[in-house]
C-alpha cells in the first residue's frame, strides 16, 4: 500500500553508520522503528560478520517483521523497506571518520565506512531501489542533529524537494 503525497508517508531514513540517523530520528516526534534494535532484538540475522563486528541481516525477515507500518524507520538498511521517501543523510568522509573513531569503532571500520560514503554507496542502493523522486540527499557534516531532525521533518511534511546526486565526497578517494 502506498500513501499519498502528504497522507502519512512512510519515511525511511538511511546512511553510512555515523550518519547521525539515531541521533535524528531520537529528537522527531514521530514515532520511529529503529531497524538495527529490532534486528537484534528479533534475531532477524542470518550470520555474524566477524570481520566487520556486526549482524548479516535477513532482509526477507526484517521486511516481514516490519510489516504495514507508517512513520519513520531508520538504518543503514532502511531503504531496503518499502517506503514513500527515502532520507539519504550524508556526512563529508573526514568527519565521518572522526565520528565513528569517538563513537569506538576501529580504524578499519571508520575508514571501510568513510570509502562507502565517499562512493555514495547507500545513496545508489536508495536511487536504484525508489527512483531519484523519492530521495532526500541531506548533508549533516556541518549541520546539528537538531538541524538534521528539522531536514527529515520537512521530507516528513512534504516541503523538500527530491535531491540525490548533489553531495560529492569522491575527491575524499
Ligand atoms: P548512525 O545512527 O547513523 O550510525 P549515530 O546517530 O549513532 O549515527 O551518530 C554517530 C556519532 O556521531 C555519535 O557519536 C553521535 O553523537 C555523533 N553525531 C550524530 N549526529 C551528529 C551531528 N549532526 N553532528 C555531530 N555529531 C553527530
Amino acid at each position: 500500500m502506498s500513501a499519498d503525497a502528504n497522507d502519512d508517508p512512510r519515511v525511511a531514513v538511511t546512511g553510512t553508520p555515523g550518519t547521525g540517523k539515531t541521533t535524528a530520528t531520537t529528537l522527531l516526534d514521530d514515532p520511529v522503528i529503529h531497524l538495527n534494535e529490532l534486528i537484534r532484538e528479533a534475531g532477524l540475522w542470518t550470520e555474524r560478520d566477524t570481520d566487520r563486528d556486526s549482524l548479516v541481516a535477513d532482509l526477507d525477515a526484517v521486511r516481514e517483521a516490519v510489516g504495514e507500518w507508517t512513520g519513520v524507520a531508520e538504518s543503514h538498511l532502511a531503504h531496503h523497506l518499502d517506503a514513500d521517501r527515502v532520507v539519504v543523510l550524508r556526512c563529508h568522509p573526514d568527519v565521518l571518520e572522526d565520528r565513528l573513531r569517538e563513537r569506538g569503532a576501529s580504524e578499519a571500520k571508520a575508514v571501510e565506512n568513510a570509502e562507502s560514503e565517499a562512493l555514495d554507496v547507500i545513496l545508489s542502493e536508495a536511487v536504484e531501489r525508489h527512483g531519484p523522486d523519492a530521495v532526500y540527499e541531506v548533508d549533516t557534516s556541518d549541520r546539528t542533529p537538531d538541524e538534521v531532525a528539522a531536514e527529515i521533518e520537512a521530507v516528513i511534511a512534504g516541503d523538500r524537494d527530491p535531491s540525490a546526486g548533489d553531495v560529492d565526497f569522491l575527491e575524499y578517494l
